[in-house]
């Protein structure tokens, strides 16, 4: 099968992916699934995994590999003791390709902190390819309603914004400051409707502040100089009760710490340093990493009843370096999704 494989770390500009001809994937367990691969969103993750930004967490965990982890497909062969999922349905897979089952996490329904957690594009090959296998239990059927392409970016940014969203603790008539609105943070700035708060959407680029305001915020301000975008933000929204974080950077880590008030909550979906975090304000700061099974059933379903816009755009395969580039430098509106 094709698939643009990752040899050797570097900066996304020298384009170290490779499409190369590669074994397609054999079905293991009795209960994998063998997935044509329909779409495969492009995440900011994959960035840092192959510029060796995260080699300090470990990841990519081996080379060379194949990345991708938001994936959609349609299942063409089935091992012999698969009894939920049939060949010709279609499924989607995230980044929590499974998980050991019986550990502490696993046992209350939090698989997705398993220690022993598999992760699709790191610890096995991913989706940025033809083919992929997985257990029947951690794919999760689409609808016949969702074409592939647009279902993609629920696997990954989906579910990440969904979850986020939940540990912001959302209530009606509360505000909420989406800080950074791309392929994560559109959607964030959805499910926050949804709940009925007061949704801010925060990022540096016009294009990205015309995408928050497409999807329905219900206002958005330009990150500045702390003392400049605070001043505004008080003027025209006083001081948020949560924020949510997707800009990976310690600055607007700390612009959302200060623009959320005392005893507010400040949820981070970015790997930053936390720059003075002030004790005696009360305020709760939170890790959120994408979600359980049921929550990607939870987020297909919300996502489909409520009609949601999922902006994305697709391209072929083989041009992953150059989406990955044009992601980096915020070329890319919301979601960019690759089809084989
Ligand atoms: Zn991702
Ligand atoms: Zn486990």
């Amino acid at each position: 099968m094709r698939a643009m494989v990752l040899e050797k770390l570097g900066p996304i500009e020298s384009k170290p992916l490779k499409l190369r001809d590669i074994e397609v994937p054999q079905i293991k367990k009795s209960n994998d699934l063998l997935i044509k691969i329909d779409a495969c969103g492009v995440c900011r993750s994959q960035l840092h995994g192959i510029e060796g930004d995260w080699k300090k967490y470990g990841i990519p965990p081996a080379l060379p590999t194949v990345p991708g982890h938001e994936i959609t497909g349609t299942i063409v062969k089935t091992g012999p003791n698969t009894k939920k999922l049939k060949v010709g349905q279609r499924i989607g897979i995230s980044p929590l390709h499974g998980s050991c089952m019986s550990c502490q996490y696993c046992n209350v329904g939090k698989e997705h902190l398993c220690d022993q957690a598999e992760i699709t594009g790191e610890t096995m090959l991913g989706g940025y390819a033809e083919y992929i296998t997985i257990t029947e239990d951690f794919a999760t059927p689409i609808p016949d309603s969702m074409k592939s392409d647009y279902a993609a970016p629920l696997f990954c940014a989906g579910i990440t914004a969904y979850k986020a969203v939940k540990a912001a603790e959302p209530a009606k008539g509360k505000s909420v400051g989406i800080f950074g609105v791309g392929g994560v943070g559109h959607l964030s700035v959805e499910f926050a409707k949804l709940e009925g708060m007061r949704v801010i959407g925060v990022a540096r680029n016009k294009i990205h502040l015309d995408v928050a305001k497409k999807v329905g915020a219900d206002n958005t301000l330009q990150f500045s100089e702390q003392e400049e975008f605070l001043f505004k933000l008080k003027k025209e929204e006083g001081l948020l009760d949560s924020a949510i974080v997707f800009a990976p950077s310690e600055k607007i880590v700390d612009l959302a710490i200060n623009s959320v008030k005392k005893g507010g909550t400040i949820v981070l979906g970015v790997l930053a340093n936390i720059p003075n975090f002030d004790i005696f304000t009360e305020k709760t700061l939170r890790g959120t990493l994408i979600g359980s099974r049921t929550d990607m059933v939870d987020v297909v379903r919300i996502a489909e009843q409520n009609d949601f816009k999922i902006i994305h755009k697709t391209f072929p395969l083989e041009q992953a370096n150059q989406i990955l580039e044009d992601l980096k430098f915020s070329r890319i509106e919301a979601r960019a999704v690759l089809t084989p």
